[in-house]
């Protein structure tokens, strides 16, 4: 009897197979093995990674999408000072009645998140100086203090280029025109602008 599996090249695929699975897994032990040793920060000379006990979430300031500034069951937002919250608030509303609708991308972050911001920012402009023109750090950023947010969509942002200072809204840095604090009276002047965070 000749069976339909014997009559096809089994055995010499069969004799191949073995042997590609070993470089995989050659391969794929040696990547994962660099991919370990990278993480426990054992390569000599290799910067040291920043230990979190948790991951950074909602209660270090995260937002996963945008959030109104009235949505305080947000630490982003609970935690913000609460007459620049009372302003963006008032802002919002007048925003609302031209059709507007702003959305707050950031407020409040804990110091952690701000230092992974930054860290992150350093990788990606690839230096500290160029990192600090567009993100501070923890001791110095007006979002750990609660003294910032972040808004948009763009419209809601050319808005309160226009309109903000009535609530003493003012925008920064020159760089960042979603970046607003409370800095001058309301109706008053905001101050001139910094060329970026770094400035
Ligand atoms: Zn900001």
């Amino acid at each position: 009897m000749i069976s339909f599996a014997a009559s096809v090249p089994v055995p010499r695929r069969r004799r191949r197979a073995p042997a590609v699975a070993v470089v995989l897994a050659l391969v794929l032990l040696a990547s994962g093995a660099t991919a370990g040793l990278l993480w426990a920060g054992q390569i000599p000379g290799a910067t040291a990674i920043p230990v979190f006990d948790a991951p950074p979430g909602a209660d270090d300031g995260i937002l996963v999408t945008s959030v109104s500034i009235l949505d305080i069951d947000e630490p982003a937002i609970s935690r913000l000072d609460p007459t620049l919250r009372d302003a963006v608030g008032q802002a919002a509303d007048a925003a609302a009645d031209d059709g507007i609708v702003m959305e707050i991308t950031s407020g409040w972050r804990s110091a952690r998140y701000q230092q992974l911001m930054l860290d992150e920012a350093i990788t990606t402009y690839g230096s500290a100086a160029e990192a600090s023109r567009w993100v501070a750090s923890p001791e110095t950023s007006a979002h750990v203090s609660g003294r910032a947010v972040d808004v948009g969509p763009l419209d809601a942002q050319f808005w309160m280029m226009e309109h903000g200072a009535r609530w003493g809204l003012c925008q920064i840095y020159a760089n960042e025109r979603w970046h607003y604090e409370l800095a001058t009276t309301p109706g008053g002047m905001c101050p001139d602008q910094r060329m970026d965070a770094a400035g």
